[in-house]
Protein backbone atom coordinates (compact mmCIF):
# COMPACT_ATOMS: atom_id res chain seq x y z
CA UNK A 1 0.00 0.00 0.00
CA UNK A 2 2.36 2.26 1.40
CA UNK A 3 4.58 1.58 -2.39
CA UNK A 4 0.97 2.60 -4.03
CA UNK A 5 1.27 5.67 -2.08
CA UNK A 6 4.81 6.74 -3.08
CA UNK A 7 4.38 5.64 -6.82
CA UNK A 8 1.26 7.83 -6.61
CA UNK A 9 3.27 10.76 -5.12
CA UNK A 10 5.50 10.28 -7.95
CA UNK A 11 2.92 10.66 -10.55
CA UNK A 12 1.38 13.61 -9.23
CA UNK A 13 4.78 15.30 -8.71
CA UNK A 14 5.56 14.59 -12.76
CA UNK A 15 2.24 15.46 -13.58
CA UNK A 16 2.38 19.08 -11.94
CA UNK A 17 5.97 19.74 -13.18
CA UNK A 18 4.84 18.98 -16.55
CA UNK A 19 2.03 21.42 -16.24
CA UNK A 20 4.15 24.00 -15.23
CA UNK A 21 6.33 23.21 -18.38
CA UNK A 22 3.99 23.28 -20.44
CA UNK A 23 2.73 26.50 -18.86
CA UNK A 24 5.97 28.17 -18.97
CA UNK A 25 6.70 27.15 -22.54
CA UNK A 26 2.74 29.01 -23.85
CA UNK A 27 3.69 31.73 -21.59
CA UNK A 28 6.99 32.33 -23.18
CA UNK A 29 5.70 31.55 -26.84
CA UNK A 30 2.72 33.94 -26.16
CA UNK A 31 5.04 36.60 -24.79
CA UNK A 32 8.00 36.26 -27.83
CA UNK A 33 4.69 37.11 -30.30
CA UNK A 34 2.94 39.87 -28.44
CA UNK A 35 6.15 41.41 -28.04
CA UNK A 36 6.70 42.05 -31.80
CA UNK A 37 3.27 42.58 -32.08
CA UNK A 38 3.53 45.58 -29.50
CA UNK A 39 0.14 43.98 -27.46
CA UNK A 40 1.72 45.14 -24.32
CA UNK A 41 0.88 48.57 -22.62
CA UNK A 42 1.63 50.54 -19.12
CA UNK A 43 -0.17 51.79 -16.95
CA UNK A 44 0.71 54.45 -14.06
CA UNK A 45 0.20 54.55 -10.39
CA UNK A 46 0.51 57.66 -8.47
CA UNK A 47 2.90 57.97 -5.11
CA UNK A 48 0.98 60.82 -2.98
CA UNK A 49 3.63 63.24 -1.09
CA UNK A 50 2.27 63.45 2.42
CA UNK A 51 3.24 66.82 3.14
CA UNK A 52 1.87 68.90 0.23
CA UNK A 53 -0.79 66.44 -0.94
CA UNK A 54 0.46 66.24 -4.73
CA UNK A 55 1.37 63.61 -6.84
CA UNK A 56 5.02 62.82 -6.51
CA UNK A 57 5.77 60.33 -9.02
CA UNK A 58 4.12 57.92 -11.32
CA UNK A 59 4.83 54.50 -11.08
CA UNK A 60 4.77 52.46 -14.66
CA UNK A 61 3.41 48.90 -14.16
CA UNK A 62 3.41 46.38 -17.53
CA UNK A 63 0.06 44.93 -18.42
CA UNK A 64 -0.95 41.77 -20.54
CA UNK A 65 -3.50 40.61 -22.46
CA UNK A 66 -3.52 37.84 -24.26
CA UNK A 67 -6.03 36.43 -26.55
CA UNK A 68 -5.78 33.18 -25.75
CA UNK A 69 -4.38 32.87 -22.09
CA UNK A 70 -6.26 36.08 -21.01
CA UNK A 71 -4.29 38.71 -18.31
CA UNK A 72 -1.29 37.39 -16.96
CA UNK A 73 0.01 38.92 -14.33
CA UNK A 74 4.00 40.67 -14.69
CA UNK A 75 4.92 38.37 -11.31
CA UNK A 76 4.59 35.54 -14.07
CA UNK A 77 5.44 36.80 -16.89
CA UNK A 78 8.45 38.99 -15.83
CA UNK A 79 10.69 35.77 -14.79
CA UNK A 80 9.67 34.29 -18.08
CA UNK A 81 10.90 37.02 -19.92
CA UNK A 82 14.25 37.19 -18.52
CA UNK A 83 15.11 33.65 -18.40
CA UNK A 84 14.00 33.77 -22.54
CA UNK A 85 16.45 36.42 -22.89
CA UNK A 86 13.34 39.00 -23.48
CA UNK A 87 13.53 40.95 -20.77
CA UNK A 88 16.51 43.18 -22.17
CA UNK A 89 14.12 44.29 -25.45
CA UNK A 90 11.25 44.51 -23.39
CA UNK A 91 12.96 46.35 -20.83
CA UNK A 92 14.02 48.91 -23.44
CA UNK A 93 10.91 49.20 -24.70
CA UNK A 94 9.28 50.07 -21.31
CA UNK A 95 11.92 52.56 -20.55
CA UNK A 96 11.15 54.05 -23.58
CA UNK A 97 7.47 54.11 -23.44
CA UNK A 98 7.86 55.60 -19.52
CA UNK A 99 10.00 58.54 -20.69
CA UNK A 100 7.56 59.42 -23.38
CA UNK A 101 4.27 59.32 -21.27
CA UNK A 102 6.23 61.61 -18.24
CA UNK A 103 6.65 63.94 -21.00
CA UNK A 104 3.17 64.56 -21.60
CA UNK A 105 1.94 63.77 -17.75
CA UNK A 106 4.17 66.54 -17.14
CA UNK A 107 1.89 69.29 -18.89
CA UNK A 108 0.39 71.26 -16.07
CA UNK A 109 3.26 70.29 -14.20
CA UNK A 110 6.55 70.34 -14.25
CA UNK A 111 8.30 68.00 -11.84
CA UNK A 112 6.24 64.58 -11.87
CA UNK A 113 8.85 61.82 -11.36
CA UNK A 114 8.43 58.92 -13.62
CA UNK A 115 9.19 55.52 -11.60
CA UNK A 116 10.72 52.79 -13.63
CA UNK A 117 11.03 49.28 -12.58
CA UNK A 118 14.36 47.62 -13.81
CA UNK A 119 15.25 43.83 -13.80
CA UNK A 120 18.36 42.78 -12.37
CA UNK A 121 19.09 41.24 -15.87
CA UNK A 122 18.91 44.74 -17.37
CA UNK A 123 21.42 46.07 -15.05
CA UNK A 124 23.76 43.10 -15.73
CA UNK A 125 24.04 44.59 -19.35
CA UNK A 126 27.54 46.85 -19.60
CA UNK A 127 25.75 48.83 -21.81
CA UNK A 128 23.19 49.77 -19.43
CA UNK A 129 24.31 53.56 -18.20
CA UNK A 130 24.08 54.36 -21.71
CA UNK A 131 21.25 53.35 -23.02
CA UNK A 132 19.82 55.08 -20.11
CA UNK A 133 21.28 58.50 -21.18
CA UNK A 134 20.12 57.69 -25.08
CA UNK A 135 16.56 57.68 -24.01
CA UNK A 136 16.61 60.40 -21.94
CA UNK A 137 18.75 62.65 -25.13
CA UNK A 138 15.97 60.81 -27.61
CA UNK A 139 12.69 61.32 -25.63
CA UNK A 140 13.73 64.86 -24.44
CA UNK A 141 12.52 64.14 -20.69
CA UNK A 142 15.00 65.63 -17.52
CA UNK A 143 17.08 63.08 -16.37
CA UNK A 144 15.97 64.65 -13.03
CA UNK A 145 12.20 63.12 -14.04
CA UNK A 146 13.87 59.49 -14.20
CA UNK A 147 13.53 57.40 -11.00
CA UNK A 148 15.04 53.90 -11.51
CA UNK A 149 13.28 51.16 -9.06
CA UNK A 150 15.81 48.32 -8.23
CA UNK A 151 15.09 45.72 -5.91
CA UNK A 152 17.84 44.08 -3.47
CA UNK A 153 18.28 40.73 -5.47
CA UNK A 154 20.14 42.65 -8.23
CA UNK A 155 22.95 43.61 -5.39
CA UNK A 156 23.80 39.85 -4.14
CA UNK A 157 25.47 38.70 -6.97
CA UNK A 158 27.73 42.16 -8.29
CA UNK A 159 27.52 44.86 -4.90
CA UNK A 160 30.60 46.65 -5.99
CA UNK A 161 29.72 47.16 -9.80
CA UNK A 162 26.02 48.22 -9.42
CA UNK A 163 27.14 50.66 -7.14
CA UNK A 164 29.19 52.15 -9.52
CA UNK A 165 26.76 51.95 -11.82
CA UNK A 166 24.05 53.51 -9.39
CA UNK A 167 26.77 56.38 -9.10
CA UNK A 168 27.09 56.94 -12.80
CA UNK A 169 23.41 57.00 -13.27
CA UNK A 170 23.03 59.73 -10.48
CA UNK A 171 25.32 61.80 -11.74
CA UNK A 172 23.06 61.96 -15.25
CA UNK A 173 20.89 63.42 -12.51
CA UNK A 174 18.87 59.99 -12.53
CA UNK A 175 17.33 58.92 -9.23
CA UNK A 176 17.59 55.27 -7.65
CA UNK A 177 14.98 53.81 -5.52
CA UNK A 178 15.00 50.19 -3.42
CA UNK A 179 11.92 48.72 -4.06
CA UNK A 180 10.51 46.11 -1.93
CA UNK A 181 12.51 46.87 1.26
CA UNK A 182 12.62 43.78 3.78
CA UNK A 183 11.81 41.30 1.82
CA UNK A 184 15.28 40.65 0.68
CA UNK A 185 17.80 39.72 3.28
CA UNK A 186 17.94 43.57 3.95
CA UNK A 187 20.94 44.76 6.31
CA UNK A 188 19.90 48.04 7.99
CA UNK A 189 23.64 48.44 7.71
CA UNK A 190 24.83 48.18 3.83
CA UNK A 191 22.30 51.31 3.61
CA UNK A 192 24.78 53.45 4.01
CA UNK A 193 26.60 51.74 1.53
CA UNK A 194 23.69 52.40 -1.45
CA UNK A 195 23.92 55.50 -3.11
CA UNK A 196 20.08 55.62 -3.55
CA UNK A 197 17.81 58.33 -3.37
CA UNK A 198 14.07 56.61 -2.05
CA UNK A 199 13.34 53.38 0.12
CA UNK A 200 10.19 51.66 -0.70
CA UNK A 201 8.89 49.97 2.21
CA UNK A 202 7.03 46.72 0.99
CA UNK A 203 3.88 46.44 0.97
CA UNK A 204 3.91 42.89 3.27
CA UNK A 205 4.90 45.55 6.08
CA UNK A 206 1.93 48.08 5.50
CA UNK A 207 -0.67 45.18 5.45
CA UNK A 208 -0.20 44.79 9.05
CA UNK A 209 -0.26 48.57 10.04
CA UNK A 210 -3.54 48.58 10.92
CA UNK A 211 -3.19 46.91 14.14
CA UNK A 212 -1.29 46.57 17.05
CA UNK A 213 1.94 44.52 15.57
CA UNK A 214 5.44 44.42 15.48
CA UNK A 215 5.42 45.58 11.94
CA UNK A 216 4.44 49.04 13.16
CA UNK A 217 7.56 49.37 15.39
CA UNK A 218 9.61 47.92 12.03
CA UNK A 219 8.20 50.42 9.95
CA UNK A 220 8.71 53.46 12.42
CA UNK A 221 12.59 52.64 12.54
CA UNK A 222 13.29 52.01 9.32
CA UNK A 223 11.32 55.75 8.39
CA UNK A 224 13.61 57.42 11.28
CA UNK A 225 17.06 55.38 10.12
CA UNK A 226 16.45 56.22 6.45
CA UNK A 227 15.88 59.79 7.40
CA UNK A 228 19.34 60.03 8.93
CA UNK A 229 20.75 58.39 5.78
CA UNK A 230 18.72 61.14 3.87
CA UNK A 231 16.69 58.99 1.91
CA UNK A 232 13.20 59.64 0.97
CA UNK A 233 10.83 56.66 2.24
CA UNK A 234 7.38 55.51 0.23
CA UNK A 235 5.12 53.00 1.44
CA UNK A 236 3.69 50.70 -0.60
CA UNK A 237 0.36 48.77 -0.72
CA UNK A 238 -1.67 51.09 1.40
CA UNK A 239 -5.04 50.28 1.13
CA UNK A 240 -6.73 51.80 4.29
CA UNK A 241 -7.04 55.07 6.41
CA UNK A 242 -5.64 53.18 9.27
CA UNK A 243 -2.04 52.14 7.72
CA UNK A 244 -2.28 56.16 6.45
CA UNK A 245 -2.82 57.61 10.13
CA UNK A 246 -0.14 55.51 11.01
CA UNK A 247 2.27 56.33 8.23
CA UNK A 248 1.79 59.98 8.82
CA UNK A 249 2.39 59.42 12.42
CA UNK A 250 5.89 57.98 11.87
CA UNK A 251 6.46 60.57 9.47
CA UNK A 252 6.84 58.69 6.28
CA UNK A 253 6.94 60.73 3.31
CA UNK A 254 4.83 59.37 0.64
CA UNK A 255 2.14 56.66 0.09
CA UNK A 256 1.15 54.62 -2.67
CA UNK A 257 -1.91 51.86 -2.74
CA UNK A 258 -5.08 50.99 -3.91
CA UNK A 259 -6.52 53.81 -1.05
CA UNK A 260 -5.43 56.13 -3.41
CA UNK A 261 -5.29 54.96 -7.14
CA UNK A 262 -5.08 51.66 -8.45
CA UNK A 263 -2.33 51.77 -12.00
CA UNK A 264 -4.16 52.65 -14.21
CA UNK A 265 -3.97 53.89 -18.24
CA UNK A 266 -2.43 57.00 -19.01
CA UNK A 267 -5.43 58.63 -20.13
CA UNK A 268 -6.82 58.43 -16.71
CA UNK A 269 -3.26 59.69 -14.85
CA UNK A 270 -3.05 62.48 -16.99
CA UNK A 271 -6.52 63.66 -15.02
CA UNK A 272 -4.81 63.20 -11.68
CA UNK A 273 -2.43 65.36 -12.26
CA UNK A 274 -3.19 68.64 -11.05
CA UNK A 275 -5.15 67.15 -8.34
CA UNK A 276 -4.32 67.81 -4.75
CA UNK A 277 -5.03 64.81 -2.31
CA UNK A 278 -4.84 66.64 1.21
CA UNK A 279 -8.56 67.10 1.59
CA UNK A 280 -8.71 63.42 0.47
CA UNK A 281 -6.37 62.22 2.84
CA UNK A 282 -7.96 64.71 5.62
CA UNK A 283 -11.32 62.44 5.20
CA UNK A 284 -9.48 59.11 5.76
CA UNK A 285 -7.72 59.99 9.18
P1 LIG B 1 6.45 46.23 -7.64
O1 LIG B 1 7.36 47.03 -8.47
O2 LIG B 1 6.77 46.10 -6.19
O3 LIG B 1 5.01 46.85 -7.86
C1 LIG B 1 4.02 46.95 -6.88
C2 LIG B 1 2.92 45.93 -7.10
O4 LIG B 1 1.94 46.09 -6.08
C3 LIG B 1 2.17 46.11 -8.42
O5 LIG B 1 1.75 44.81 -8.84
C4 LIG B 1 0.96 46.94 -7.98
O6 LIG B 1 -0.13 46.81 -8.86
C5 LIG B 1 0.67 46.33 -6.65
N1 LIG B 1 -0.05 47.25 -5.76
C6 LIG B 1 -0.09 48.58 -5.78
N2 LIG B 1 -0.85 49.08 -4.78
C7 LIG B 1 -1.30 48.01 -4.09
C8 LIG B 1 -2.15 47.87 -2.92
O7 LIG B 1 -2.62 48.83 -2.31
N3 LIG B 1 -2.38 46.59 -2.50
C9 LIG B 1 -1.86 45.50 -3.14
N4 LIG B 1 -2.16 44.30 -2.66
N5 LIG B 1 -1.06 45.60 -4.24
C10 LIG B 1 -0.79 46.84 -4.69
P2 LIG B 1 1.91 44.37 -10.35
O8 LIG B 1 1.56 45.49 -11.27
O9 LIG B 1 1.18 43.08 -10.50
O10 LIG B 1 3.46 44.11 -10.49
C11 LIG B 1 4.10 43.12 -9.75
C12 LIG B 1 5.59 43.17 -9.91
O11 LIG B 1 5.98 42.89 -11.26
C13 LIG B 1 6.20 44.53 -9.60
O12 LIG B 1 6.32 44.72 -8.21
C14 LIG B 1 7.51 44.43 -10.33
O13 LIG B 1 8.44 43.70 -9.57
C15 LIG B 1 7.13 43.61 -11.55
N6 LIG B 1 6.89 44.54 -12.67
C16 LIG B 1 5.75 45.20 -13.01
N7 LIG B 1 5.94 45.99 -14.10
C17 LIG B 1 7.25 45.84 -14.43
C18 LIG B 1 8.07 46.41 -15.47
O14 LIG B 1 7.66 47.25 -16.27
N8 LIG B 1 9.38 45.98 -15.53
C19 LIG B 1 9.88 45.06 -14.62
N9 LIG B 1 11.18 44.70 -14.74
N10 LIG B 1 9.14 44.55 -13.63
C20 LIG B 1 7.84 44.93 -13.54
MG1 LIG C 1 8.21 48.85 -8.21
MG1 LIG D 1 7.48 47.07 -4.72
MG1 LIG E 1 7.20 43.64 -5.82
Amino acid sequence: RSKNIGKNTIQFYQDSMRTDMLRRLSVEGSLRAAIKKKLLTLHYQPQICLKTGKIRAFEALIRWTDDILGIIPPTEFIPVAESAGLIVPLGEWILREACEEAIRLNKFRNDILMSVNISAVQLKQLDFVKLVKRTLEETGLKPELLELEVTETTLISSFDTTIIMFEELRKLGVKISLDDFGTGYSSLSYLRKLPIDTLKIDKSFIKDLDRECIEKEITESIVSLVHKLNIEVIAEGVENGKQLAYLMKCNCDNIQGYLISRPIPAIDAMKLTDKNFMAYIGVQL
